[in-house]
Formats: C-alpha cells, structure tokens, sequence
C-alpha cells in the first residue's frame, strides 16, 4: 500500500494550523499536525517542496524506515521546522496504520497503561482574587490540577496572564495576537521573585495543600534566579516549576537542580532526544515538556520518552493551543501507552477548531482519553477548514524596563 497523494493543509479557525493528509492508493486517509506557531508558513513550504514529493509513492506502512529516511537522510538535522515537518508525516503514517488494522493507535504502541490521562488546564488572573475566580472556573470545570500565572505589580500586560474572568467563564485565553510583527511586552525580574512566591503562598491558603499546581516561569530566569524561585516555592510543593532558564543551556539546570527540590520541567521548544541528553542523564528535570508536534511525531517523542524512563523522567506533553487537535491525539495515544506518563497539559481549542478538526478524544473527571476509533481519531472538515484562511499571529517579545530584548 503507497501514498499516492499528499495535501498540505493551512488554516485558521482562530489560530493558525498546518495539517498533513497522506491517502494511500487504497484510499485510507492519514492525518499529521505540523503546526510551528509564529512559523506556520515555514513548515508549509518544507512539506511542499522538499518532503511531499519524496512522500508519494513510499511504503505507508514504514512509518520508522520514513522518519529516518527523514531524518537522516538530509545533510540537515533536527530544528524546530525540520522536526515539525517529519512529525506532521509520522503522525498521518500512525493514523494510516491504526485505520488499516481497524485499531486506535495507543493499541499499536502497546496497549492501555492507565485508566485516562491526568490534565492541568491554565488558569490566570491580574490579581489574586483574579487568579482564585479563574482557578475555581477552572476545577468546575473539571480539571484535578491547575497552572497559575499571575500579574506582577508594577508591570502591564503579562505574557500568559489572560483577561480577568467573571465566575463560570470558560478559560479562552489566546496568547498569540493576530498581526504582522508581534506586540511587546515589559519584563521585571525582581518584581516577579518578589511576588510569585506570595501569590502561590495564597493559593495553597484557599486551595488546600492537596491540589496540583504548576507554574511556567517561560524562559526568563537565570540559573541563580531559578534556583532562588525554586528555594522560595518549596514550602508550597509546586507539581513543577516549568521553564526557568532558557531550554538549549542544558547545563544552567545544574545550577538549579543542586539548590532546590522544586521539581523541574523543561522543553516544549526542544525536538529532539539529543536536546535531553545532559537534562535526562543527569537527572536535572522530573518532567519533559516536547509535543509529538515539534518533536518529530509519536516516533520522535517515542524516542525522548523512552530515554527519559531510562532515568525516571517523566512526560509533560506540551498542549497549549498551538497544537492542533491532530497534534493533541497523537499526544493523547502516548500518554495513554506509555509507563512514564506524568501529566498532559490542556488548553481547550475553541469551537471553530473543533468545527473543523472533529475529535474523538474526551475529558471526563480530569481525566483525558483518546477514545476508541481506529487510528488517532481526529478527522477534518474540508469546507470548514476553507473557511478560515492564514492570519499571521505571533507570541510577544519581552524587553526589559531599561529597553533590553529579553529571554522566553
Ligand atoms: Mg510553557
């Protein structure tokens, strides 16, 4: 059975998604998520003119043997473009696969490890008593485990930190804005430390100690300042500190790692198991935080993953809406596999992606699950998805007061 043909796909029903669909010559459907947020149009291009038409005609069923063909066979490895373009072609093989044999694909990686997948959902606020009404919308909503992110005083606009919700909202905050260069936003570090540390202090004091929290620090830390966040949280035991040093300077967790027990994730923005090797070896993070989106598909992050469990590393999959709903059942079939699932972070897509990506992955209890249907389960609405033409969207950019372009 070949792949005959190979259609790219982009659209925005409120975010921008590049979707893969591979038909094989029998006429079975496959589909793969290549979203690169901020770079859509970057994956667009390396699919059409460099990977499609070494796509058609090729075995569908050598999902390994094409995503090494991908992998190494080019002079040029890794990156966030390259890995988004083989994750989009190693989920549609898996979705091919799981279609032909008539099972969903978590049976073909092994089976059911667990009753459902354990989700954090987001949760932010302004203010405290902001964060707290977005925090009990969120548990109504269902959710066992919560990220918090909050406004620091002193400062305006907070990248992660979404408009005040009113009780009962549903949380819809969309952190990239529709536009051709991207907003800027002010960064102070030493407000942040003075602050996160009470506001978390506060939480527990309304929560209680039994309820997981996370929180994202993006980047914007130094190792010292990290391990001085970490040091500062740890009466609260956070579920993780996530992000707070730069992802590529493996070494700066070190630092980190020596001085605090706060547990560590890192890594939605590295792809590849060799971006892990000194954070995994050493043991220097408990959760790793790559999407089969960015990380070459379920085989890349199959690969990451099963390395991490080497060292009791557990997974985090990244699943913020950037990832499409494709992207979100792949990561679903993983963590429903695989021993050393952690957690899965979820940010629910709005109802015109679910119009045009129709799932059959649920959330019920807390719990997510990717459903039964053979494959990854998820299927697109061609005339929905037309609909919704590219819109360039960006993340902001930080500066600090005095003006410095600053760290995620
Ligand atoms: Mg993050």
């Amino acid at each position: 059975m070949k792949i005959e043909r190979a259609e790219v796909i982009v659209t925005s029903p409120g975010r921008n998604f590049v979707t893969l669909r591979l038909t094989t010559s029998d006429g079975v459907v496959g589909l793969g998520d290549g979203t690169l947020n901020g770079r859509e149009l970057a994956v667009v291009s390396y699919l059409r003119d460099h990977v499609v038409p070494l796509l058609v005609g090729r075995e569908a069923d050598t999902i390994e043997d094409t995503w090494q063909y991908l992998y190494r066979g080019p002079y040029w490895r890794r990156g966030p473009v390259t890995m988004a373009a083989i994750a989009a072609v190693d989920m549609a093989l898996w979705d091919i696969l799981g279609k032909r044999t008539g099972v969903p694909v978590y049976q073909l990686l092994g089976g059911r490890s667990r009753r459902g997948a354990l989700a954090y959902g987001h949760a932010s606020g302004t203010t405290v008593e902001a964060l707290f009404t977005a925090i009990r919308n969120q548990l109504d909503h269902g959710f066992r485990a919560v990220r918090i992110q909050v406004g620091v005083p002193g400062l305006g606009k907070v990248y992660g930190v979404g408009t005040d919700q009113r009780a009962g909202e549903r949380y819809d905050y969309e952190p990239a804005a529709r536009s051709v260069v991207p907003v800027e936003e002010a960064w102070d570090t030493e407000a942040y430390l003075r602050h996160l540390p009470t506001v978390v202090e506060a939480v527990r004091a309304e929560f209680g100690e039994a309820l997981p929290l996370l929180h994202d620090a993006h980047h914007r830390l130094t190792p010292n300042e990290g391990a001085q966040l970490g040091r500062a949280l740890e009466p609260h035991r956070l579920f993780w500190l996530e992000d707070c040093t730069p992802a590529e300077d493996q070494e700066a967790l070190r630092r980190v790692r020596s001085q605090t027990t706060t547990p560590l994730a890192t890594g939605e923005v590295l792809n590849s198991v060799h971006d892990y090797r000194t954070l995994i070896s050493e043991r220097l993070i408990d959760y790793v935080r790559s999407s089969a989106t960015h990380a070459g598909g379920i085989t890349g992050l199959r690969k990451i993953l099963d390395f991490a469990a080497v060292y009791g590393v557990r997974s985090g999959i990244h699943g913020a809406t950037d990832i499409s709903p494709v992207g979100m059942a792949a990561a679903l079939h993983l963590d429903i596999a695989l021993h050393n699932f952690g957690i899965q972070e979820l940010m629910l897509h709005n109802e015109r992606t679910l119009e045009v990506f129709r799932t059959s992955y649920t959330f019920v209890d807390g719990l997510l699950d990717p459903g039964e249907n053979p494959g990854l389960g998820v299927e697109l609405d061609d005339e929905a998805a037309a609909a919704y033409e590219y819109t360039p969207a960006y993340l902001p950019v930080n500066r600090l007061l005095d003006g410095t372009i600053h760290d995620w």
